[in-house]
């Protein structure tokens, strides 16, 4: 008799996970991880993602230790990996999650397939999240989406027998070949490690949620922080809604109701947006609406984009958010898409690059929200009304003391809170005062934003208001449109 192997790719947690459960009950396991050179290589990854990955699969490790097995991890290419298994112990069922990812993964799990049905080795997927493979139509797709929710957990693996295979260390970037991670301050990985932060935020850290979300300064503690450990599949999404029931069933007091019901949103959310690119997979490279091709692509100025990516574009907002996700790989839902925004509208860069970018300083890179978000924020899909946020109100609404510019661009600490927004705007003796020479200490703004954003927008209507664009806006939201929320504008 051989093996059922379930291969974890991102569902890195024992709980709630039904590939494993069905697994076991069919015969000796192998829970395997690959570390796969070809996704390690590319230009999204970061090493800090590798030890996130580390620490949740040492982890998953501990626990089917506990059961009398432990991990299996292999290192190489797929399916070739599967092969050499195959000749080791005999595979008798391949299991894993659903998974909609980049296109390499994507390609991938078509060699997968391709090489399954060749050695007569059955693949069963399961769906991981609410997002719907081959749906022919958005029609009650909310509908489906809650019912998936309340669907049973998988029970906890309590006995399971265990195939008997060598297995390589788990290994740090530098073992293989990667620089270390430059991140300082970021968060560990695991899966007591996401329910501490769901119970954390359930309990107490929630309940400003909606009203705190959107500045840096309290969107630290007032979010779930839930983001990565769902994008490594530490905890389901299935485990968090169910519990964000339960308490609403406890009839809790004050603003907690609201905020209950705007956390579970977003989780709808996240398949919502994942759902576009497993019905669209293009829109990793291609705007969503063809109508907006070759609007930014000659124009790409490579020094403006280095300025971005590395945080001195003389606007505190912009340069303090990029310097966070440098040091945290996390940032606020409202501070990802003013970075966007100003790329894409201040220095009409194509969202390509940016979105690479942004997705390997992302901690919680999550393909199917990265790039339809991407492309919402950069003007590109033809549905939403256009968003241009301005970096200096930011400063005002959200930082106006200044606790969150300060701290990641020190050269601004001690500027008055009157000139934070716009330090260009101090005269130069309180410049030479406080330490802080615009263009010497601190770089000028890049652009000027009322100019830049009145100009592209101007540019990208001129595209929306053409009547061949009109019927592709409909096209797109026929697609990918919420049923819930606003038509697309004729
Ligand atoms: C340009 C851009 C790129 C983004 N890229 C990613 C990404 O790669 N990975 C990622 O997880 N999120 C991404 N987001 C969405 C959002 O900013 C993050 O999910 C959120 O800030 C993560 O923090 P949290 O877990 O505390 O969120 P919470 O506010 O506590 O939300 C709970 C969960 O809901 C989901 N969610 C929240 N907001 C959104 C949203 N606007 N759209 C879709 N799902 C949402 C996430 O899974 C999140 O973990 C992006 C947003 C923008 C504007």
């Amino acid at each position: 008799m051989g093996a059922q192997v379930v291969w974890l790719k991102r569902d890195l947690r024992l709980r709630d996970h039904w590939p494993l459960t069905e697994a076991a009950r069919r015969g000796p396991v192998v829970v395997l991880y690959v570390y796969e050179p070809e996704l390690l290589a590319r230009p999204e990854h970061d090493s800090s993602h590798l030890v996130f990955v580390n620490e949740s699969l040492a982890e998953v490790d501990a626990g089917l230790r506990e059961v009398g097995g432990g991990l299996t991890v292999r290192i190489g290419r797929l399916p070739d990996v599967f092969g050499r298994l195959h000749d080791e112990i005999g595979i008798d069922g391949l299991w894993s999650h659903e998974e909609t990812g980049l296109h390499v993964t994507f390609d991938r799990d078509k060699r997968v397939k391709r090489w399954c049905r060749q050695s007569g080795v059955p693949w069963t997927e399961i769906p991981q999240h609410g997002v719907v493979r081959r749906l022919r139509d958005r029609e009650g797709w909310a509908k489906n989406w809650t019912e998936r929710m309340s669907a049973p957990i998988a029970p906890p693996l309590e006995a399971a027998r265990f195939a008997d295979v060598p297995t390589e260390r788990i290994r740090g970037p530098e073992e293989h070949g990667l620089p270390a991670s430059k991140k300082t301050d970021v968060q560990r990985g695991g899966e007591s490690r996401a329910w501490d932060l769901l119970k954390s935020f359930l309990r107490s850290r929630g309940e400003r949620y909606p009203r705190e979300m959107s500045s840096p300064v309290t969107a630290v503690d007032s979010c779930s922080r839930l983001s990565t450990s769902i994008a490594y599949g530490c905890i389901s999404i299935r485990q968090i809604f169910q519990q964000v029931r339960s308490r609403l069933r406890s009839r809790p007091p004050g603003e907690w109701r609201a905020s209950l019901e705007a956390f579970e949103s977003r989780l709808r959310w996240h398949c919502h947006f994942t759902q576009k690119l497993e019905d669209e997979p293009r829109i990793e490279f291609e705007n969503m609406h063809r109508g907006f091709d070759g609007l930014r692509e000659e124009a790409f100025d490579a020094d403006r984009f280095a300025a971005w990516c590395e945080g001195r574009t003389g606007f505190p907002m912009v340069d303090a958010s990029m310097r966070a996700l440098h040091a945290t790989g996390w940032i606020n839902f409202r501070m990802r898409a003013m970075l966007a925004s100003f790329a894409a509208y201040d220095l009409w860069l194509h969202w390509r690059e940016p979105s690479v970018f942004l997705a390997q300083h992302f901690l919680d890179f999550e393909p199917g929200i990265h790039f339809p978000q991407f492309q919402m924020q950069s003007g590109t899909t033809g549905i939403n009304a256009l968003r241009i946020y301005n970096p200096t109100k930011q400063v005002l609404d959200h930082d106006p003391e200044g606790t969150f510019v300060r701290r990641f661009c020190p050269e601004l600490a001690k500027v008055p809170e009157e000139f934070l927004a716009e330090p260009w705007r101090m005269p130069g003796d309180v410049q030479r005062k406080v330490g802080c020479r615009i263009g010497v200490d601190y770089p000028e703004p890049i652009v000027d934003h009322a100019k830049a954003a009145r100009i592209a927008e101007a540019k990208v209507e001129r595209v929306r208001r053409r009547t061949e664009s009109r019927q592709t806006s409909r096209d797109v939201f026929r697609r990918h449109g919420s049923r819930r929320g606003p038509r697309p504008r004729r």
